[in-house]
């Protein structure tokens, strides 16, 4: 079992509680000391079940019994919940403070020259089927092919899982890593779901669940929160945010990775949009000045 961070967000003192579902309807303003005040978060407000921070590191909301947060407006979803007690203390388990918010805040970064970019699926493994006919495992070749050479055009070394319409296995992806040296390792696909409706950008870095991934976890969240914000804009739905899962690819890669979900081919709309060589093109630019400002 994880354990928990008291994160100190403490009450003024002379307010008193019933219990959480009393919490909830209150109001109140909360003192942040202990870590947060010590990376410059310094007003707390309390309100219908949201923690609102706000210091020189931007603005933070984090929701009672939720795995809901969100920096500077870009939603986080945390791989367990932040809990406030009836004191009024906040808790966050300590390995999601440490890899999914902590990076963030801090804008901890990593130098990166090097990169493998993975084009999800590829031969007899066709990935999501779009409304428009290309099959997610052409549209990853297509968008890697194109940040490769938006990359390269600004001094990055760029190396792909594959470049062509081959089958390469799971395990064979990030063994590129190794082989060509890299930084970072980034695995480019598609979404798709049952309902038409579901749309929207999102971007994953590698869930932690064992301190000796917690260095590379979080430098991938904070890099996984920069391409968000620089990337969702171009989708014209709204975003799904940033996310953490145990993807193999993620798992396997050793160094700081992410997985980014283009949009929803499931979607008649969006999908006819992520065909388009213009999208291509501004996400490639968008995707490179970033990682160029990194
Ligand atoms: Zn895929």
């Amino acid at each position: 079992m994880q354990t928990l961070r008291q994160i100190a967000i403490l009450l003024c003192a002379g307010v008193i509680f019933a219990g959480c579902s009393e919490l909830e309807k209150r109001a109140f303003s909360p003192q942040v000391s202990g870590e947060l005040a010590a990376m410059g978060m310094q007003t707390a407000s309390y309100e219908n079940g949201v923690v609102t921070l706000t210091g020189r590191s931007g603005t933070i909301r984090l929701k009672n019994e939720s795995q809901w947060a969100e920096i500077g407006n870009i939603p986080i979803t945390l791989t367990g919940n932040s809990t406030i007690s009836s004191e009024g203390v906040l808790d966050i388990p300590d390995l999601i403070f440490k890899t999914q918010l902590e990076p963030i805040i801090a804008d901890r970064r990593f130098p990166i020259r090097r990169i493998v970019l993975d084009p999800g699926h590829g031969g007899s493994d066709r990935g999501a089927s779009s409304a428009h006919g290309a099959d997610e495992k052409k549209l990853n070749l297509l968008l890697a092919q194109t940040i490769a050479y938006e990359l390269k055009k600004r001094g990055f070394e760029v190396f792909l899982t594959r470049s062509n319409d081959s089958f390469v296995s799971l395990d064979e992806r990030p063994a590129a890593v190794k082989k060509f040296k890299a930084d970072l390792f980034v695995s480019i696909h598609h979404n798709s779901a049952p309902r038409q409706g579901a749309c929207g950008f999102e971007i994953y870095s590698l869930r932690c669940n064992d301190p000796q991934e917690m260095a590379n976890s979080g430098s991938s969240a904070n890099l996984a929160y920069h391409l968000y914000r620089a990337l969702a804009p171009l989708n014209h739905f709204p975003g799904r945010g940033v996310k953490a899962a145990r993807f193999k690819v993620l798992r396997l890669a050793g160094i700081p990775a992410v997985l980014l979900e283009a949009g929803f081919l499931s979607n008649p709309v969006e999908s006819a949009y992520l065909a388009t060589p213009l999208y291509r093109q501004q996400f490639a630019v968008k995707f490179a000045e970033t990682l160029a400002k990194f």
